[in-house]
């Protein structure tokens, strides 16, 4: 039998084994805005094949007299996406297979990643005619359970935080800053509002409302500050009995992540870092670029304590989940400096190991009653 190649299917599988995974990392490229145009901007940015990119630097003339040649990089991804990718097409490729796991119990995480104005709230919520990967993985969600109702209960919860200036907010309910606090599962906000969901329409209503609720810059009340992280948890419950009475409790959650602007926030060495601290500009995302380092150093002490951010994203980063990392990036040459940030940081992404998710399940014996009763029509049944 010839096996069938399948780009974009099969990706979680394709990177797990021996008990290890890693991260998947995608790009987005975002299409070249008016105001770019407008000013004369080039595309440095060319995507091949679905998963090579090619970055360009044109603002150095003088170089390119002196070499007769431009100066450019190549990256390869899980998969690139160039401009005229589909809302749809993006979430299949990222996403679909995440939301199937977490059905079967195992935690996912998808995380947007890039600087303002690349294309990160496009990417997650989208608008209302192209809605994005937040509200496509919860319809996905509901027409799977949809389909499987018939073999036990399935209940749906979700709760949407943000996280500015190392404040955690409800942004379902608004009020007093949450606090995080150590659970048995890990770190959880105290408080926080868990929605039951029941259908598409109401969910997208919900996080409209929600992210109106994120923060925004004195200077430009209407749109989202740029170092507002905002973080969807899905939670799927699923319960049922099986063949031996037993009661069955599977448990998945999943996490999209909207982060804040990474512009000049995240750094590669330790002495860029430390002068960016002083600087308060995200507390946040430099502990995250941390945490990525640490990792890629193989260090034993990951120093995820030390922002709300990488507190909320331990399991996420670390821990037993499928993750996903989208960058997004601008096609502009005015966006030189930071589309080559971001992929730097993408290209690093991959070579961080995770552990393969594990089913969260609990099987629980029934109550003595019920198995007496269970018996009893059984030996009726063999009577008869
Ligand atoms: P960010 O959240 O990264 O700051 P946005 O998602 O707000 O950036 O995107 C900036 C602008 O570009 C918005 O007006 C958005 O609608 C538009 N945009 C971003 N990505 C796309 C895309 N793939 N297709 C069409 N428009 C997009
Ligand atoms: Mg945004």
């Amino acid at each position: 039998v010839e096996k069938m190649e399948n780009v974009g299917c099969n990706k979680l599988q394709e990177v797990e084994e021996l008990g290890e995974s890693r991260i998947l990392v995608f790009v987005r490229l975002r299409p070249m805005a008016k105001k770019e145009k407008e000013v004369g901007s080039r595309c440095c940015v060319k995507i091949v094949n679905g998963r090579d990119l090619y970055l360009t630097e044109f603002a150095n003339e003088n170089d390119y007299l002196r070499l007769k040649r431009l100066r450019g990089r190549h990256f390869s991804f899980d998969a690139s996406f160039p401009d005229t990718t589909n809302q749809q097409e993006v979430y299949a490729t990222t996403t679909a297979e995440v939301v199937e796991a977490v059905l079967q119990g195992r935690n996912g995480s998808v995380f947007c990643y890039g600087a303002t104005g690349a294309g990160k709230t496009y990417t997650m919520l989208g608008t209302v005619e192209s809605p994005g990967v937040m509200v496509l993985a919860i319809k996905d969600l509901f027409t799977k359970i949809r389909q499987r109702s018939c073999d036990g209960n399935h209940t749906v919860h979700l709760s949407y935080i943000e996280v500015y200036n190392e404040t955690v907010r409800d942004l379902l309910s608004p009020g007093r800053p949450l606090v995080l606090r150590q659970d048995k599962q890990g770190i959880v906000a105290a408080g926080i509002t868990q929605c039951r969901a029941y259908s598409t329409d109401e969910v997208m209503a919900l996080l409209q409302r929600g992210n109106q609720n994120r923060t925004t810059e004195p200077t430009r009340v209407n749109e989202t500050s740029s170092r507002s992280h905002a973080i969807l948890q899905v939670t799927v419950e699923y319960r049922a009995k099986d063949s031996g009475m037993n009661i069955v409790n599977r448990v998945g959650k999943l996490s999209l992540i909207d982060l804040a602007g990474s512009e000049r926030a995240l750094a590669t060495d330790q002495r860029t870092l430390r002068s960016l601290e002083g600087a308060n500009i995200n507390r946040s995302l430099l502990a995250l670029s941390s945490c990525i380092n640490a990792l890629l150093e193989g260090k034993k002490h990951i120093p995820y304590r030390n922002s709300k951010l990488t507190q909320l994203l331990k399991d996420s980063l670390g821990g037993a989940c499928n993750t996903v990392m989208i960058a997004n990036i601008s096609p502009s040459d005015l966006s030189f400096g930071e589309t080559q940030n971001t992929l730097h940081w993408a290209d690093r992404a991959k070579e961080i190991r995770t552990k393969v998710a594990e089913t969260n399940e609990e099987i629980m014996k029934p109550p003595e009653s019920e198995l007496d009763q269970a018996k009893l029509l059984l030996a009726l049944q063999k009577e008869n």
